[in-house]
């Protein structure tokens, strides 16, 4: 037993939960951050940060150590759909219009280094075998070093940051809503050569086939793509043979992937279900993938991390210097979250879905298609940096067709 007392422990120290412990350490709490990996580590998943993320690095003072690390910026957005592609500039947030898709072997030791730095401590190789609790309120971890025997440690708040297989919330077992099915599976891998042009995305709705691509460090260019989870079982055997196939749809790229060298293997999941979960309860939170899941198809689970990270560590200091009951906090963190992201899910499941875009929204694209405005405020939507129903609002979808011509 130890002998410690922690304000917070935090399990998972990757991008939701290695920001809340690099916060709260900063507001004077004492944190405990654990891990079960030791960084830096790479983990599965792409890795685009879009703008708001980027604003928040620069918000926590870590912008320029990620940007010294050679990662390339990503400053323009292009969706081919095919018949058409809309690309252009992502509207600033924050100040910040550009995006970033470092290695989580970078970013995620950036973050934890941070946490680190600001006073946190760090057990890394260190598993979270259960959560203890007292009376039905959390007070504490147990768990073990690698090769350790078991320890418990006691805090007032265990904050789960540990994914999407979260040991918290199988202790704590959440209320769970709005949950939605895996529909893609979903593969990447890195290849040297590959000029890109931005975070280039495409789609082929009549062929159920997404891709996209985006420089990262060491050169290397990272696509992510995928087909419709029905097709998992029937194409697993020969992925590089169907992801040339799509290749083939995807006209000046293909033909720049061809030439290419595919650096790694490839790498994928068809587990991707959307849901969200109730985030705080007696003695505990839960932040990033443990609290709310989507398809990542739209690139958005770092910036929701970091955002969750945001909130959470604001709930707790709040209650630590006695501004505001813990809870109260934490019911607004839900509240926010949940308004802020209810539009994007949307999209996301829908674009998950790999199908063609319904025919007002066919319309719409090839109305858009040549207004570098509307463009713009397309991929503004994807970049996180405009809110869909802005774009989608019936106002602004009319102005579009009118300035096309296409309204009569
Ligand atoms: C194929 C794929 C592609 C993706 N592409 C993108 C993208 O381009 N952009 C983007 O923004 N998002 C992307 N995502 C989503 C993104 O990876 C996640 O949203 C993000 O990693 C969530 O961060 P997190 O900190 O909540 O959890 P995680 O990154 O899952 O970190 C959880 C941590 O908890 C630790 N842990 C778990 N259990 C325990 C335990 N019992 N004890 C101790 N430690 C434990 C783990 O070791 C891990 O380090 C992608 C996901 C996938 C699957």
């Amino acid at each position: 037993m130890s002998t410690h007392s922690y304000d917070a422990i935090v399990v998972g120290a990757r991008c939701a939960g290695a920001p809340i412990a690099m916060l709260l350490a900063r507001a004077g709490a004492n944190v405990l951050l654990v891990d079960k990996a030791t960084f830096p580590s790479d983990t599965m998943s792409t890795h685009l940060v879009h703008p708001p993320g980027v604003a928040a690095l620069r918000r926590w003072g870590l912008l320029e150590r990620l940007e010294q690390t050679g990662c390339p910026a990503v400053e323009r957005y292009s969706f081919d759909f095919g018949p058409v592609t809309i690309a252009g500039t992502p509207r600033p947030i924050d100040g910040a219009a550009r995006a970033y898709c470092p290695r989580r072997t970078v970013l995620d030791a950036l973050l934890v280094a941070a946490a680190v730095e600001a006073g946190a401590e760090l057990r890394e190789g260190f598993t979270v075998e259960e959560v203890v609790a007292d009376g039905g309120r959390v007070t504490g971890i147990r768990g073990h070093a690698r090769h350790g025997s078991s320890v418990t440690e006691h805090a007032p708040l265990v904050v789960g940051a540990d994914g999407r297989h979260s040991a918290v919330v199988k202790a704590v077992r959440p209320g769970q809503y709005d949950e939605r099915p895996s529909r893609t599976a979903m593969y990447y891998a890195y290849w040297s050569e590959l000029p890109v042009d931005g975070f280039e995305t495409g789609i082929r709705g009549e062929r159920h086939r997404g891709w996209a691509a985006a420089r990262t460090h060491d050169g290397l260019t990272v696509m992510p793509f995928g087909w419709p989870i029905e097709e998992f079982h029937a194409n697993r055997h020969d992925i590089e043979g169907h992801f040339l196939a799509m290749m083939d749809l995807a006209g000046d790229l293909g033909e720049r992937v061809r030439a290419a060298t595919r650096e790694s293997r490839f790498v994928g999941t068809s587990e991707l279900p959307g849901y969200f979960r109730t985030p705080y309860g007696p003695g505990w939170a839960l932040a990033g993938d443990a609290g709310y899941h989507k398809n990542p198809i739209t690139a958005m689970g770092i910036n929701d991390a970091f955002r969750d990270a945001e909130l959470v560590a604001g709930a707790v200091a709040d209650a630590l210097s006695g501004t505001r009951p813990l809870d109260d906090g934490l019911r607004d963190y839900q509240r926010i979250r949940d308004e802020e992201v209810r539009p994007i899910y949307e999209l996301t499941d829908a674009f998950a879905r790999l199908d063609p875009p319904p025919p007002e929204m066919q319309r719409l694209i090839g109305a858009m298609h040549g207004n570098q405005e509307a463009m713009d405020a397309f991929v503004s939507v994807q970049a996180s940096t405009l809110p869909a129903p802005e774009l989608f609002s019936p106002d602004n979808v009319a102005r579009i067709m009118r300035e096309a011509g296409a309204d009569g």
